[in-house]
């Protein structure tokens, strides 16, 4: 059946031309000035919105309303409400008051707050974030809010992010105004998710409690073929697959959200989801939606979509991709080379001061995407390394060179680059030989951010971003607001910009060895693991910069460490109960009955004829129950591991005990399993194993 798009696109959202059709004018315009300035509804203007949404939800077979919210769990939370009021008179009517729709009450006293409710306010309570829209699903009515405490402190994502998004309006703002650039009202930042996932069949993913519980296998010996032909990238899409694509699509395009391009991705059963981008909240919103849909949809399909960062070792993992920008409410981006030389140096200016902040805080980019499955990825085969760099393309480096010494710039026949005096060249925004190992890469007019893990919240990163480079641009202009000669101390900063901070451009390959010891000689951060990475996010200087822009309180930062750290403990501490229990339930059961089998043959044999050789049964045998014998050794090293660990009282150290300690004690007793797999018969071996896995959907 044809899709007319036209009418289901966002047909289950609350948008702008259904509030223009179905709320009072002037109740539209003050619904519109709260949207776009971020001001106080009034209750009597909320309560007429939330009637007429009201009505158009159950116009749209909505019963229920939610307040829909993002705690710090990673995943979206909500609390489901009937719209049914009683009406005295034992029957009931459908009501939605505006106190309903602006705030909401869950009891959420057990959502992590690391200790921020516990010492303010047992309860926290729900805002609705007008900047973005509700929609209808699951015949709910969704609302998307932040969630706070009662002291006003964020236990979600979205609050920081709503802030760092006025704390980079606020500065860029301030820059743009020494341009002379003042009709712009607003700066936002916009971002583009490329999301990556598998897709399984649901039978197999039954059999795995590893891929149940935890996200990833734990086990599993390499299968003959991988990706190394590489004949999944771009190839065709499955059947079972593309339909599978179809229906998220439809269900991605009712609630609005531009799903735009699905392909194949490296290794085999991966594929990757795109969306048109959008400013950075909704996008985030927008994320969330497509994660939660991409689950269930599968599920309809018979498919398990799986999120997690690494769902199986030596083959490509799952990231995604954040494609950021900055423009102004006029439509100009902010990171895209303009055709006068003032423009230039206004776009040179944003773009050392996006290089200065990566450099500056590299560290906090590493925790904005560290956790326990992303350490799978990151200085893996294909992903970006853990080490933060730069990638500006030959082209562009060649000019700031060019711009920092004074010197003739060989691409636009040998002109001297001259800061607000000469036109920049127009940057391939698509150039297919990019460098597709830097983990922070600009692409002609928008940088990408490369490190984060599939599974990942991108409001974390996006905070960060926003935050830092906000923090740069303020530097800027309180320099350039005192200046007498702008265009020379503009100059001046652009150069010094350019020579203090030109070691985190790295134009080469970022999985090369080599690199690692070049970024040490820079001087750049390698944080390889999450327990390593997290304390930068309590450093003076980050807290510092947070605190600076009302982004992060010093409380706020500290509780969210704290959960971090709890997150990551509690992650390996599943996956190593998971690994016990399934090598005590499964492979030891595999692994004495195969043994038993060929201990009875060989006795057999021998019984029938001394001359009967079981050459091959006993070696094997033999090979088998030397394993066995380190199996039991290893399996008792990871139980008293994981025991002892628990006795750590300091979050960091536990988090350090688990990395190091448990989680290497799973790696050895991993490798004894997987050589057991390829030892132990199918018939015995009742563990889907990863050719199975892999190829499972046909
Ligand atoms: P790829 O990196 O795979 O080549 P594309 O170049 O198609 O992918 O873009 C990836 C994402 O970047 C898309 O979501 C796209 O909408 C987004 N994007 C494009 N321009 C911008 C921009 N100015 N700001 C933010 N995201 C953008
Ligand atoms: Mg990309």
């Amino acid at each position: 059946m044809a899709v007319n798009i036209k009418e289901i696109f966002g047909s289950m959202v609350f948008n702008d031309p259904v509030m223009k059709e179905r709320l009072p004018k002037d109740i539209y315009k003050a619904l519109k000035k709260t949207m776009k300035n971020g001001t106080h509804l009034e209750l009597d203007v909320a309560n007429v919105v939330a009637s007429a949404m009201k009505d158009w939800a159950i116009e749209k077979g909505a019963t229920h309303f939610t307040h829909w919210f993002q705690p710090m769990t990673g995943v979206t939370a909500e609390k489901h409400d009937s719209f049914i009021v009683p009406d005295g008179e034992g029957c009931a009517i459908m009501e939605f008051s505006g106190k309903a729709l602006v705030k909401g009450e869950p009891d959420a006293s057990s959502f992590p707050s690391g200790g921020l409710r516990s010492t303010f306010e047992a309860r926290g309570y729900t805002a609705w974030d007008p900047t973005s829209y509700a929609f209808i699903k699951d015949k709910t009515l969704y609302i998307p809010t932040a969630f706070c405490s009662y002291s006003g402190e964020a236990l979600d994502k979205k609050t920081p992010l709503l802030r760092s998004m006025q704390a980079l309006n606020k500065q860029a703002l301030r820059v743009l105004k020494l341009f002379g650039v003042t009709d712009a009202k607003r700066v936002v930042s916009s971002v583009g998710p490329e999301q990556e996932y598998f897709l399984i069949d649901r039978s197999v993913y039954l059999k795995r409690p590893d891929l149940i519980y935890c996200g990833r296998t734990l086990f599993g010996a390499r299968p003959p073929k991988g990706q190394e032909m590489e004949d999944h990238y771009f190839g065709a899409i499955k059947q079972r697959v593309s339909a599978f694509m179809r229906e998220l699509d439809e269900e991605l395009w009712k609630l609005g959200i531009y799903a735009k391009t699905e392909h194949n991705e490296v290794a085999p059963a991966q594929h990757e989801l795109a969306p048109i981008y959008s400013e950075s909240n909704i996008a985030t919103d927008h994320n969330q939606l497509v994660m939660e849909l991409m689950k269930k949809v599968a599920l309809k399909h018979d498919l398990v979509c799986l999120l997690h960062e690494k769902p199986f070792a030596g083959v490509n993992g799952s990231g995604k991709h954040i494609n950021w920008s900055i423009s102004t409410d006029t439509g100009i981006n902010l990171l895209e080379p303009g055709d006068t030389p003032f423009e230039n140096a206004q776009f040179l200016l944003f773009l050392v001061a996006v290089i200065k902040a990566i450099d500056d805080y590299q560290d906090l980019l590493r925790v904005s995407v560290a956790s326990a499955g992303n350490d799978h990825r990151l200085g893996a085969n294909e992903a970006p390394p853990a080490i933060v760099s730069v990638f500006l393309g030959e082209e562009l480096t060649e000019i700031l060179t060019a711009l920092e010494n004074d010197t003739l710039y060989a691409g636009k026949g040998k002109t001297l680059m001259e800061i607000g005096a000469t036109v920049l060249p127009h940057f391939p925004k698509d150039t297919t030989d990019r460098n597709r190992t830097s983990p922070f890469a600009f692409t002609g007019n928008k940088f990408e951010f490369r490190m984060l893990g599939s599974a990942f919240s991108i409001a974390g990163p996006i905070i960060v971003l926003n935050t830092i480079v906000a923090d740069v641009l303020g530097q800027f202009a309180d320099i350039l607001e005192n200046s007498t000669d702008f265009k020379a101390d503009l100059s001046k900063l652009i150069k010094k910009t350019i020579t203090d901070h030109k070691r985190i451009i790295f134009n080469g390959n970022g999985y090369d060895a080599a690199w690692v010891k070049e970024a040490e000689q820079r001087g750049l951060s390698n944080l390889k693991t999450t327990p390593e990475a997290l304390p930068a996010f309590v450093a003076p200087k980050s807290v510092e910069m947070f605190t600076r822009h009302n982004v992060f309180s010093e409380h706020e930062i500290h509780s969210r460490y704290d959960i971090l750290l709890e997150n990551y403990s509690k992650t390996i501490n599943i996956e190593a109960l998971t690994m016990i229990d399934m090598v005590n339930k499964q492979v030891i059961p595999a692994v004495l009955d195969y043994q038993r089998e060929l201990a009875e043959l060989v006795l057999r044999k021998k019984s029938i004829s001394s001359d009967l050789p079981v050459g091959l049964e006993e070696d094997l045998l033999n090979r088998i129950a030397k394993l066995s014998e380190c199996l039991k050794n290893r399996l008792d090293n990871l139980s008293q591991q994981t025991i002892a660990v628990r006795e750590i009282k300091d979050n960091l150290e536990m988090a350090k005990a688990y990395r190091e300690k448990v989680f290497m004690a799973m790696s050895e007793l991993r490798m004894i399993v997987d050589e057991l797999e390829t030892l132990v018969s199918s018939k015995h071996w009742n563990i889907p194993t990863y050719a199975e896995i892999l190829n499972s959907v046909v």
